[in-house]
This record gives C-alpha cells, structure tokens and sequence, in this order.
C-alpha cells in the first residue's frame, strides 16, 4: 500500500528530543524561542510566536486581533473544521463564503456578496498549499477597512508573486501537525507584522502574563513545549528540500495522469502540495478512491462535508462550487518519501481506473 500521507522523523530529530530532555527544560524555554526566530525568514522576517497547535494559532490570533462578539468573520466553508472553529472559539461569527473550482480557494466574488455592516475580517484557508487570492482579498478588505488573516496551516513556503504566505495578512496561523508539509509533533504559529498582535498573541498563550505573577489580561496555556520545538527545528532544516520533491512529485502525476482534473497553479503561484488534489468528474468520486484503495494506492477526500453542513454548526447555505468540489476532489500521494516507482504505480493506477468506467 502506498500511504497517502507519511511523516518524515529521522535520527536528528530523535537526537534533538534527547538533548532536551536530558537539558531538563521540558516546558517553553530556549527552543522555542530559536524555532520562531528560524521561522521568521520564510515569513518576510515578520514576528513569530509559536504555540501548541495550528488551532490555538488560528483562536491567539483573532482574540489578540480584537474580533469579538458581534463581529463577522468571512472564511470559506471547503476547509478543516478548524478554520471556523477558531472564530467561533473567539466569541465570533463565522460567515461562510463560495470557493471557486481550480485552486479551491475563497472566491472573491462571492467573499464581497457576503460583507455585511458586522463583518470585521475575511479568512481565506492556502487549501492544499496553494495561495489564495492574496491580491483581490487585500483589495477587498482596503476597500471595506476590514482584517486580513490567513489561515496558512497547509502551506508552509507557499508563494504568491515573491511574498510567502504567512507574510500577507495582519496575523497568519500555521500548524505543525504530523501530515502538514512539517511536524513538530503537535504545534502552530502565529505570524503578524504588528507589534501588538504579536506582543498580545505572546501574552495570551501564557496566562496573559509577561512578567511572572503580573497577569495583564485574561490568557490561556497555549505554549509549546521546547521538546515539540526541538523537533520543529530540525524539521525547518529539511522543509525546502521536501518542497521541492512535493513538487516534482505533482509535476510527474500532472504530466502523466489522464481521464481526471489535475490540479493548476496559478499565474505567480508557488504550489507546495500539502494535497495533490484531483478532481474526479466522470465518475463517482467515493467508488474512484475505493478502487484505488483496493488496488494499493492510498489516497484521501479532504473535505466530503463543507464545514457549513457539519453537526456542529448545522447551516443551509447556497454554495454551489463549495458542494461540487467537496463531492470530487481526491487527494492522491504526493509526500516526498514516494519513489519514483511508486509514482508511476500511482499514475498508471489512477488511469486504468479512470478509463474503466465506474
Ligand atoms: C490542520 C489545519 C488546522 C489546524 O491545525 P492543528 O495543528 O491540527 O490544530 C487549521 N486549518 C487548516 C486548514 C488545517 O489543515
């Protein structure tokens, strides 16, 4: 079976945990400090707070932005849960916007049908490691004076004409979880160019304190531990080398995949394939990644329910693309460790059963 998505953890990082423990400063310490100094370059040099996940990211984020109760956040609905959980978590009001169906990103169309006198910010989601439309996001929320955030939890060294994303908006959040393009274990940042997003974001994720026992506002335990910061460090040694293979990996099954949608790069786009997501549209999508599953080809629909539909928030909404998509994309292997035999298994899999009918 070829695994659709696997971690990377080599000797260096079982080297990097040793030292810590033995250090015996467990807790957020030296490491965690060096980590966000590390991450800062391929951010535009921007501020970097780390904590304990990319969800905490998300939630630190608009809580020191500000966004409050009453306020509307627009986000697309063709994401992780956790894009409108954090707003929510916030004490505000997601609003949920259409995606269009190449990049799968926020529309920014529809984003502007939905600015009502209560929306405070948009938060378009870099879905699969691919930018969304920084430009006209920006341009929309110039004009409307609303915050730009970035949920950039898939797309680490994602690029949209020379700016790497994370470097876009007022805050951007991104995730260290075990399949994201990089692992510390568990953990998140947070990236903003303003002083006091960042200086609250580092407040808030330790009991709103600076000083010890001078608590300044209400805040969390949102920390990293110096362990999972140590892994983040050697992980951040070997990103761009891994990126480069993510995309010669897309750049192979684009090239040879045939009968499905391959996904395209926008003019000025630097893709990072979190997902190299197909869109499969003559035939059933669920019985498609079945076969594939059964001949050996693992593979994953990321997202089968727009967040909109899901129990926890139980909306009817008219978001047609959103619908479409989320009933065919599939997501097929693309993580560096595929050989370059297990990529031709992939292509000639994926077009023997595209051709078969279903
Ligand atoms: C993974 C992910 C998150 C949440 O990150 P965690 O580290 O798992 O909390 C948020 N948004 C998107 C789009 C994600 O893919």
């Amino acid at each position: 079976m070829i695994p659709a998505a696997k971690p990377i953890i080599g000797d260096d990082e079982r080297e990097a945990v040793d030292r810590v423990l033995r250090s015996g400063m467990l807790a957020q310490g030296p490491e965690v400090k060096a980590f966000e100094d590390e991450f800062s370059p391929f951010v535009g040099n921007r501020h970097c707070i780390a904590v304990n996940s990319g969800t905490s990211a998300l939630h630190m984020a608009f809580v020191a932005a500000g966004i409050r109760q009453g306020d509307e956040v627009i986000v697309p609905s063709f994401s992780f849960a956790a894009t409108a959980n954090s707003v929510k978590l916030a004490g505000a009001t997601p609003v949920f916007a259409d995606v269009e169906a190449d990049y799968f990103n926020l529309d920014p169309k529809s984003v502007e049908a939905a600015i009502t006198p209560r929306t405070r910010a948009i938060m378009p989601v870099h879905l699969y490691g691919h930018p969304a439309a920084m430009h006209e996001l920006q341009a929309i929320c110039q004009r409307h004076n609303l915050v730009l955030f970035e949920d950039a939890a898939q797309a680490h060294l994602a690029e949209l004409d020379g700016t790497p994303v994370g470097a876009f908006g007022a805050a951007a959040s991104f995730s260290f979880y075990p399949t994201k393009n990089m692992t510390s274990g568990e953990g998140g940042m947070v990236t903003t160019g303003c002083d006091h997003i960042a200086r609250q974001v580092r407040l808030l994720r330790n009991q709103g304190m600076e000083r010890r026992y001078e608590n300044e506002v209400i805040g969390f335990n949102t920390r990293m531990t110096d362990l999972h910061a140590a892994i983040g460090r050697v992980q951040l040694q070997k990103i761009e080398g891994w990126t480069k293979t993510r995309q010669q990996n897309a750049k192979f099954l684009s090239d040879n995949l045939k009968g499905v949608v391959t996904p395209p790069v926008a003019a000025g786009a630097t893709h990072v394939y979190h997902q190299y997501t197909i869109r499969v549209v003559d035939h059933n999508r669920d019985a498609f990644a079945e076969e594939l599953t059964k001949r050996g080809v693992g593979n994953g629909v990321y997202y089968p329910t727009p967040i909109h539909r899901l129990p926890s928030f139980g909306l009817t909404l008219d978001l047609p693309v959103t619908e479409q998509v989320a009933q065919q994309c599939l997501s097929l292997p693309v993580h560096p460790s595929l050989s370059q035999s297990d990529l031709e298994t992939i292509v000639s899999t994926v077009n023997s059963v595209a051709q078969a009918g279903s």
